[in-house]
């Protein structure tokens, strides 16, 4: 659990990319976030190593990118920094492979901290333990950087073994273009906690089962398929791009005064108190550590759960009827 506070923000000032200079960060994994961290790391004048395993199907990219390219342990060897972009998934495996390089005085840099906050990785202790989060995909950190912008992003010191870690990451921070926006302080149990709430009880979890449950009522009275898919489904995307730009009262102005009335008076029949009591179960699993259990020992047990509930996500109706709509008016992603 993390006390309530006011976040401070970091921008291009505050921080400072020579602290860098005699530096060489690894970026392991060359996905996302990898592709966009190696590029702007090198672009901002760090010496970087990528590091993907032999016969990595990434491996040509990184390559074409202009950068040095070697194994994950050799990589790490060569580094002061290394910053784990493989999938929370694997980082326990790969992490074994480079243990051993972690010299005193070195950086291991996640993007997430769920490996490090759930024990799934325990650094030695004279190693500095660092996050840098953008928040947002990585060919957007990569195209901003490129425009001259940048994307926010947190910035987290698990464990300070040189007494400067933090303004390490700063510095990696600004490398990737993150305090052009701005960085927010954070540690990395609330970046972890509140990233999987986020995701579990409103954005993933929550959006899709409002989304399905939405439709079956629909459909189940009667209405048809496709009227249910563009109702509940494909307007989404309208109203969430009318919150993102101007807030709640943005998109509150925006649609209907009748939109509004019923919206304002009724969406509390669907979330209300024990819809809250949900989330806060969420919640609570979340920092117990019982979510963290159950997901590691589906990655243990080749995923037993995880396969039939995406299996069975992509045989729901709404599924059908959405591909074939989509197809109908595929013009409007152009
Ligand atoms: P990704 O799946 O896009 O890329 C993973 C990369 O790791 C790929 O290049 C893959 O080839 C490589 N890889 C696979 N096995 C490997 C191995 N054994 N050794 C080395 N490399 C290997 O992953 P991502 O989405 O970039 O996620 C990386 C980290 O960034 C995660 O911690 C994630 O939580 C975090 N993150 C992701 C996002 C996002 O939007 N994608 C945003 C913020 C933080
Ligand atoms: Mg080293
Ligand atoms: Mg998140
Ligand atoms: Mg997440
Ligand atoms: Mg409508």
């Amino acid at each position: 659990m993390t006390e309530n506070l006011n976040a401070t923000v970091y921008r291009d000032d505050d921080a400072d990319v020579s602290t860098l200079e005699d530096t060489t960060v690894a970026v392991l994994g060359f996905g996302s976030q990898g592709h966009a961290h190696a590029q702007n790391l090198a672009d901002s004048g760090v010496d970087v190593i990528v590091g993907l395993p032999e016969g990595n199907p990434d491996r040509p990219a990184a390559e074409d990118a202009g950068l040095p390219v070697e194994t994950p342990a050799d990589a790490a060897a060569a580094a002061d920094v290394v910053s784990v972009l493989v999938p929370d998934t694997i980082q326990p495996a790969v992490y074994d492979e480079i243990a051993e390089e972690l010299d005193a005085g070195d950086t291991i840099q996640f993007a997430h901290g769920f490996n490090i906050h759930y024990g799934q990785i325990e650094p030695p202790e004279d190693v500095n333990v660092t996050m840098v989060a953008p928040k947002s995909p990585g060919h957007l950190v990569r195209r901003t950087y490129e425009n001259g912008e940048g994307v926010p992003g947190l910035v987290a010191v698990e464990q300070d073994a040189t007494g400067d870690a933090f303004d390490r990451a700063l510095a990696y921070a600004k490398a990737i273009g993150c305090t052009r926006a701005g960085v927010i302080e954070t540690t990395f149990a609330e970046e972890t906690e509140t990233d999987l709430f986020g995701e579990q009880a409103v954005l993933c979890g929550g959006v899709t089962a409002m989304m399905k449950a939405g439709y079956d009522t629909l459909v189940e009275a009667g209405y048809s398929e496709e009227m249910a898919y563009f109702e509940v489904m494909n307007e989404m995307k309208l109203i969430v791009d009318l919150i993102y730009e101007g807030g709640l009262s943005g998109m509150w102005d925006s649609v209907s005064d009748t939109a509004e009335y019923g919206g304002l008076t009724r969406g509390e029949y669907v979330i209300d108190e024990e819809a809250k009591a949900g989330m806060e179960q969420i919640l609570e699993e979340v920092q117990d550590g019982t979510f963290a259990r159950e997901w590691i020992t589906e990655n243990q047990t080749n995923r037993p759960s995880y396969k039939q509930l995406h299996d069975a996500e992509a045989d729901h109706d709404i599924e059908r009827v959405g591909a074939d709509l989509r197809e109908l008016f595929s013009w409007a992603e152009e």
